[in-house]
């Protein structure tokens, strides 16, 4: 039996990721100090016998017996990692610190959940993994872009270093239930919107451009990654690459949710990205993996979480 640690792990992301893991029959222990996070995400598994529930901040040393790290301890959303931009940015930087120094001394492999965001605003359309970015290093998305920039260059440096396992995954927009209704994204906006019947907020002209991965597609292929060859370091694009415009995407939760919303333009953030689609080829090659679940039917299925959710 794996011992497998997830940090965030009452996150977004992180509680879909201690499901499958328990699914298959790991022992998980959750690190997380539940910033974004909370409890009830992981409450259905605080019963399991192979379960663990820790409150801790990564940016502080941690000391347990692991096989397995998945580091994804970080705020996720512009308006929750902008809050308090310097703990960002120590989180990601320590917090891969502390986990690198863990993975060592107990001979750990680990993977990190970076980001589409080390391309920034990029110039290459779609990105592959070869492309360096276009990233602004003192603009108000900076303590999230530069603070993951610079966790994968303390990942590949322990690893060239340490011989240590390393892999990396950059996760591009990923959506579904248990996003924070709060959290300021553009699916959750949209969708918390139009469900009290109010207008949907786009930001600009609503023309930049993102692809929408839903959360169980992601959460296959970081399981795939962690179990790929000891060799395949990454760095790997993780991410649906059907782009929509926000005006399309608005369109289409407005259609699925039904109602009399429409649309009201607001300004467009400092450094928002223009346009965003992954380049898929090196998964598909090396971890055979490619998303299986449309736009439409994965916002079905976060609609109906939401609506139980805001119904309670
Ligand atoms: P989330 O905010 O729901 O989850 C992050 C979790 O980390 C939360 O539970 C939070 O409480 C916890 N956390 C934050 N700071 C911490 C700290 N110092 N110590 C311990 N725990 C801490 O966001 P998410 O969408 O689930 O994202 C998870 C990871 O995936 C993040 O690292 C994020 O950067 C990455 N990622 C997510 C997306 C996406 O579209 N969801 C895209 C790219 C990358
Ligand atoms: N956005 C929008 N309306 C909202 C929230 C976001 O038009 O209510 C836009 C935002 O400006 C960006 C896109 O949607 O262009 C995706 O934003 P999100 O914060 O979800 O992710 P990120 O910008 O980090 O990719």
């Amino acid at each position: 039996m794996n011992r497998v640690l997830v940090t965030g792990g009452a996150g977004f992301l992180g509680s879909h990721l201690c499901d499958r893991l328990i699914e298959r029959g790991d022992d998980v222990l959750c690190v997380d100090n539940f910033f974004t996070g909370a409890k009830r995400n992981v409450a259905h598994l605080l019963d399991h016998p192979y379960f663990e529930l820790m409150r801790h901040d990564v940016t502080f040393p941690l000391y347990v017996e692991v096989d397995r790290i998945f580091n994804l301890a970080c705020p996720a959303s512009p308006i929750h990692y902008q809050h308090d931009p310097v703990q960002t940015t120590k989180t990601s930087v320590h917090g891969a610190i502390n986990m690198l120094g863990l993975a060592k001394r107990v001979k750990a492999r680990i993977l990190q959940a970076s980001t589409s965001e080390v391309y920034g605003d990029p110039e290459v359309h779609p990105q592959p993994e070869g492309y360096w970015g276009k990233v602004n290093p003192v603009g108000i998305r900076s303590c999230y872009d530069e603070g993951k920039r610079c966790a994968e260059t303390l990942f590949f440096d322990y690893h060239r270093q340490h011989r240590m396992q390393i892999k990396v995954v950059r996760i591009f927009n990923t959506y579904g239930p248990r996003m924070h209704p709060d959290d300021g994204r553009v699916v959750s906006n949209f969708i918390v919107q139009a469900l009290a019947g109010m207008d949907l907020t786009i930001y600009g002209d609503g023309s930049q451009s993102r692809s929408f991965c839903y959360v169980d597609d992601l959460i296959e292929g970081m399981l795939r990654m962690m179990d790929s060859p000891a060799d395949f370091t990454g760095p790997v694009n993780l991410g649906n690459p059907t782009e929509f415009t926000m005006l399309e995407l608005a369109e289409k939760v407005i259609s699925i949710v039904g109602g009399s919303s429409k649309l009201c333009f607001k300004p467009l953030p400092q450094d928002d990205p223009r346009q965003r689609q992954p380049d898929i080829a090196l998964a598909g090659k090396v971890l055979d993996w490619a998303p299986k679940v449309s736009l439409a039917d994965g916002l079905k299925e976060t609609v109906a979480y939401f609506r139980k959710v805001l119904a309670q």
